[in-house]
């Protein structure tokens, strides 16, 4: 078993009226099963209301199913006896950094967690070391997290929950806030996360050029899985894409556009290098017949 795996899983909301019957029922999440392994990078695409939140939500027992099960590092989330241990193992970065900013000053704000939880407090200095440094921000321990912009908030809220420990990191659309600049630090500080401390991250975003490094996506609509697969594999059925409401990478529908007119690139192009180097040498290649 991965150390997020869901099966079945449903959740409705639902709104009670004054004498407490179910009023309305909306289903957000239906009938979704996934499985994702210690060290992956999995990002989750999709639309606004498609049910990404939902399911995040899951993610850190913030909300339980309304049926099926979900399982993280093996702990099903409606046991109330691992409930912290679930909270522990799966760490939660929201769209908006600054309703998870607590403290005045940065270091603190990243200490705050562990010395909530009584973490002795050498341990405490050396996680706020380490994981400012992790996230590019030890030049502004002693700063006002008020003076930072967007995406060094983000960055410092990455810290705070990385001084948790967590074996998984789930990102709910940390970005959407974000100028290009701030968007493209958070999403570099993130891989890292992956990359150098081999911890799991589960991105959600609707940003399309976001998820290019991940291992593997999901794209959700109606509150189910519509594709599953690498960022080549998905990115290579931009009709598909386009029917679920997303974004297409310019580049990428250029790519897709002039391979259906007999342009032999592969299958899927996700930046503009890439298209460069391979019309390069696909003229190379005609100039030497
Ligand atoms: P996403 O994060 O992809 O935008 P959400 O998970 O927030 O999607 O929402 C999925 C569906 O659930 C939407 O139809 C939304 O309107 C509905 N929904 C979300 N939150 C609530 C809520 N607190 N109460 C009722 N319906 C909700
Ligand atoms: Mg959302």
């Amino acid at each position: 078993m991965g150390i997020i795996k869901a099966k079945n899983l449903i959740y409705h909301y639902i709104k009670w009226d004054e004498e407490e019957k179910a009023e309305e029922i909306s289903e957000a999440v239906r009938d979704v099963s996934l499985d994702i392994e210690t060290g992956e990078f999995v990002a989750v695409l999709g639309h606004n209301g498609s049910g990404k939140s939902t399911l995040a939500k899951h993610m850190n027992a913030l909300l339980l199913p309304s049926e099926g099960t979900i399982w993280i590092g093996g702990m099903d989330t409606k046991e109330d006896e691992t409930l912290l241990e679930v909270r522990r193992t799966a760490g939660m970065v929201f769209q908006n950094p600054d309703n998870q900013i607590i403290a005045s000053v940065v270091e603190e704000d990243v200490g705050f967690g562990p010395e909530n939880v009584g973490v002795p407090t050498d341990e405490i200095w050396r996680r706020v070391d380490e994981c400012l440094k992790a996230v590019g921000m030890t030049a502004y321990r002693h700063s006002s997290p008020d003076r930072l912009s967007g995406g060094q908030k983000q960055r410092v809220a990455i810290a705070g929950v990385m001084a948790m420990e967590p074996e998984c990191i789930v990102l709910d659309e940390p970005t959407a806030m974000l100028d290009p600049n701030g968007r493209r630090e958070v999403i570099r500080t993130v891989r890292d996360l992956n990359k150098e401390k081999g911890i799991t991250v589960i991105l959600i975003t609707h940003y399309m050029e976001e998820v290019i490094h991940a291992d593997r996506l999901y794209v959700m609509d109606g509150g189910q899985i519509a594709m599953e697969g690498t960022p080549e594999e998905i990115f290579s059925r931009v009709d598909e894409l386009k029917t679920l409401r997303l974004d297409v990478p310019q580049v990428t529908e250029l790519a897709y556009g002039l391979r259906k007119k007999g342009v032999p690139l592969s299958p899927c192009i996700l930046d503009t290098e890439a298209l460069v180097k391979e019309l390069v040498e696909i003229k190379r290649q005609r100039t030497v017949q």
